[in-house]
């Protein structure tokens, strides 16, 4: 037998439901924000995802999958969306159209972790960029998207932890504080903060060892180096978040594991998934579409990791409202088989969702599958039926029957169902 790859799950039909109604749900919360969707290639050209995302990340230096296609080239599955949309935002000149240009899109990623619950190698996620301005009005857009969307697919308890990474001034004297606020620590953290320490100390605030979490408590904050244009950046889209009566905390603690991001940072938190509780983290990224080779564009977005979203949401026992067959057809005897499936495919042409026997099982049969399947109605065809055509509409939550002419019921049928 050839078992699935590790960190990899298949969605089966049992459960695939579930999925349907969260993405579709997340589709029209995109359409009433006026986001339109955006599909880009699984794969990319690596240097796209270490050009942008940063070669000292996690992500770049020990999670990707990249490999060499037989042309030769470095290819890499994509281990996040922000930056293969930002490469086709400036290779089909998105900023010809009108701005602020929103996007969404529903894609897999890939990344080489450590595969545990709410962790896995190929996982889904649902993200939002907002193109064409620096107004805080974006950075609002995009939080208010991300918390209607979490509160509208039924979760709660998750909170909204908000902080601002500033610009690169401001960044470079924060990390000249922080680096000398770790200077004598260096033997109290992992070997990676080690390293991080030498190469990009902002980071150091994102380890997820307790030693370590242990030293940022003290860290010095980095609201305290913004300068004046970040800090009323800053400012104002709290107000904003007032206003429109969404509630945050601010966490100096967060600082988002890609290089990209300038100003407001923020995540999603839940305490109901253990290590694994962050659900959604975004945040300004204003440098890189002109990294990347396009004019400078304020851009702003987000991503749902959709794993950990559904997980929440069976914890916290949401309703999916997964559809089930409206009737199952079911046949007396194998001989009016072949007018079951005519009945059948009259119903569904009428829109109606219709199953029938094709087992030739005896009635009882029948009806256990029926209840297996979830079936809301079962008409039972056989001679008399045929002859008089006359059926019994049977409701199998609570056995009521009701008599309906063999023609009418594809009407009563999407009367009742
Ligand atoms: P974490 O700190 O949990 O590793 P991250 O900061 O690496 O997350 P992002 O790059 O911000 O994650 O991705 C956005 C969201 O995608 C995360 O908040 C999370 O919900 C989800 N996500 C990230 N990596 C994985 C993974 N390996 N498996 C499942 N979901 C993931
Ligand atoms: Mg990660």
């Amino acid at each position: 037998m050839i078992n699935i790859p590790k960190g990899t799950k298949d969605v089966l039909p049992s459960e695939s439901g579930k999925w349907q109604y969260t993405e579709n749900k997340l589709r029209e919360l995109a359409r009433l924000y006026n986001a339109r969707e955006i599909r880009t290639p699984v794969f990319e050209h690596t240097e796209l995802f270490v050009r942008s995302i940063g070669d000292e990340t996690d992500v770049v230096s020990k999670e990707m999958y990249t490999f060499e296609d037989k042309g030769g080239r470095s290819i890499t599955l994509k281990p996040e969306a922000t930056a293969p949309v930002a490469r086709s935002y400036i290779e089909n000149s998105l900023d010809s159209m009108s701005l602020p240009l929103k996007t969404y899109y529903i894609t897999p990623a890939f990344r080489y972790e450590r595969p545990q619950a709410g962790r896995l190698r190929e996982f889904h996620q649902f993200g939002v960029e907002i193109y064409g301005a620096t107004s805080p009005y974006l950075d609002l857009d995009c939080i208010s998207l991300a918390y209607d969307a979490l509160t509208g697919l039924g979760l709660k308890n998750v909170r909204l932890k908000l902080n601002s990474i500033g610009c690169s001034e401001c960044r470079k004297r924060y990390v000249d504080a922080l680096r000398a606020y770790y200077a004598d620590k260096l033997d109290e953290m992992c070997p990676t903060c080690r390293e991080r320490y030498a190469k990009n100390a902002l980071r150091l605030l994102d380890c997820k060892v307790p030693a370590c979490r242990e030293l940022t408590k003290n860290a010095p904050a980095i609201l305290d180096y913004l300068c004046d244009d970040c800090r009323a950046h800053h400012e104002a889209l709290c107000g904003l978040l007032e206003g429109i009566g969404i509630p945050f905390e601010i966490d100096t603690g967060i600082v988002r594991g890609l290089d990209y991001y300038t100003r407001t940072v923020f995540e999603f938190v839940t305490e109901e998934l253990g290590a694994q509780g962050t659900v959604c983290g975004g945040g300004r990224y204003d440098n890189l579409v002109s990294s990347l080779g396009g004019k400078p564009t304020g851009c702003v977005g987000f991503a749902v990791g959709l794993e950990r979203i559904i997980m929440l949401m069976e914890k916290q026992g949401v309703d999916f409202a997964e559809s089930v067959p409206d009737v199952f057809v079911m046949s007396q005897s194998q001989e009016y088989a072949a007018e079951c499936i005519k009945i059948t495919a009259s119903l569904r042409r009428a829109g109606i969702s219709a199953d029938t026997e094709m087992t030739g099982r005896s009635l009882k049969a029948q009806f256990k599958y029926a209840d297996k399947i979830r079936a809301k109605y079962a008409v039972v065809i056989g001679g008399d039926e045929i002859a008089q055509e006359k059926v019994k509409i049977k409701k199998l939550s609570d056995g009521t029957e009701e008599e309906c002419g063999l023609k009418a019921l594809p009407a009563r049928l999407k009367e009742i169902k």
